[in-house]
């Protein structure tokens, strides 16, 4: 998807900074953290929202679902940590290529 923001850092055109790729899935900071760690996880492959997986998307969903607790170790949340998958505008999605955001270290008691 040449107009996706995420496609882009995928693709190298945009900058990000990355914690973590393999062959199917990056990881990187988001660039308006609401908490101390704020990453977002995302597929390589475009893929809208989670409305739009199907059941071709399951091994993808679960690497990236089992991917947040490892880097939220290593990201020193050691404490727990907090899983957010917006999906549609009526859902706060805002950037169009399915993620899961990881964040944690921020006041307990708000939000982050
Ligand atoms: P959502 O509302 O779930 O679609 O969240 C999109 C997130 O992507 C927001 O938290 C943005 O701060 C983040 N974001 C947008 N553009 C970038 C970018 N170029 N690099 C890192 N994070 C981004
Ligand atoms: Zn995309």
């Amino acid at each position: 998807m040449s107009d996706c923001v995420f496609c882009k850092i995928v693709g190298g055109e945009l900058p990000a900074s990355k914690v973590y790729e393999d062959d199917e899935l990056l990881a990187f900071h988001d660039i308006h953290p609401f908490a101390r760690v704020h990453l977002l996880i995302i597929p390589k492959l475009h893929v809208a929202s989670l409305a739009e997986c199907t059941a071709e998307h399951q091994n993808l969903l679960g690497k990236m679902l089992l991917l947040a607790p490892r880097l939220a170790k290593e990201s020193g949340l050691d404490a727990g940590f907090k899983t957010l998958i917006n999906t549609g505008r009526g859902g706060g999605q805002e950037v169009f290529h399915i993620h899961v955001h990881v964040f944690g270290g921020g006041d307990p008691a708000k939000r982050a």
